[in-house]
């Protein structure tokens, strides 16, 4: 599987891959996210449900979704294929394995911190994050910081991905720094070494503005520096808004790629 022969993004500004429905945790079908994505001049678009995940089956698609998923967008990619291109990919999580069959791509995530009784989501509320870090990490979020980005500098190898997912997810809930300092050279240190093993396998980074969109972050995954950090050492980026229903398709995408640098 290879991503960019196959989508050949000529525009990033038109192009929104991480989008999610009904068959996993979003809010519209995949008709109607078509439909606005059409109506807001898209020319592609990429469906990335979640996978399964067995301790939090609610977010996922089990088997049985995951074959009216494809089937569905099969349908689609027909039904609009003179007005939209439309990708039938799969946003994998670092603790799923990956399903049966062919996707056009794949994004790579860590959405959990290792844990008992079972993994904490660090996206999910603050004060999930925060009790798994009092509970496992005895409330150092540098320490936490350096097992999560540990996972993310696994994720090309773990799961195949052609796109890595929202690079710092797990500074989700830290708009002002107020649960540790990205600035700590521990955090520093932690990113810039997944950022060295992840690099040299040439995938895409994601600038998703889900957080930004959801009003818990004022800049777009990855943190601003991360981004020049990717951009100097030669890293390819597509902008994606992780949207769970048709409102936020390609939010803030001008405003991220401009300061991304990206034009
Ligand atoms: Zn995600
Ligand atoms: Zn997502």
């Amino acid at each position: 599987m290879n991503v960019t022969p196959k989508i050949e993004i000529r525009d990033l500004l038109t192009a929104d891959l991480h989008l999610h429905t009904v068959y996993c945790d979003g809010r519209n079908t995949p008709e109607e996210m078509v439909v606005s994505a059409i109506d807001k001049g898209f020319a592609c678009i990429g469906f990335s449900g979640h996978s399964y995940v067995e301790f939090d089956p609610g977010c996922g698609m089990d088997a049985n979704a995951l074959e009216a998923y494809r089937k569905e967008i099969q349908t689609l990619k027909e039904t609009y294929k003179d007005r939209i291109r439309i990708f039938c990919g799969i946003e994998l999580d670092s603790y799923s394995d990956m399903p049966e069959g062919e996707f056009d791509y794949v994004i790579g995530s860590v959405h959990y911190l290792d844990g008992t009784p079972r993994p904490a989501a660090v996206d999910d509320t603050p004060e999930e994050l925060m009790e798994a870090v009092q509970r496992e990490y005895g409330n150092d979020y540098y320490l936490a910081a350096e097992h999560y980005y540990a996972a993310v500098s696994d994720i090309v190898s773990k799961t195949g991905c052609d796109i890595i997912g929202h690079f710092d997810l797990i500074a989700k809930f830290n708009e002002k720094y107020r649960l540790f300092d990205e600035q700590h050279p521990r955090y520093k240190k932690a990113w810039t070494e997944a950022l060295d093993r992840l690099l040299p396998q040439g995938k895409i980074f994601e600038i998703n503005t889900g957080a930004v969109s959801r009003g818990w972050r004022s800049t777009p995954y990855p943190a601003p520096e991360m981004i020049d950090y990717i951009r100097q050492r030669g890293g390819r980026f597509l902008l994606s808004s992780d949207s769970h229903g048709c409102e936020t398709i390609g939010y803030g995408f001008r405003e991220a790629a401009e300061n991304a640098g990206l034009f």
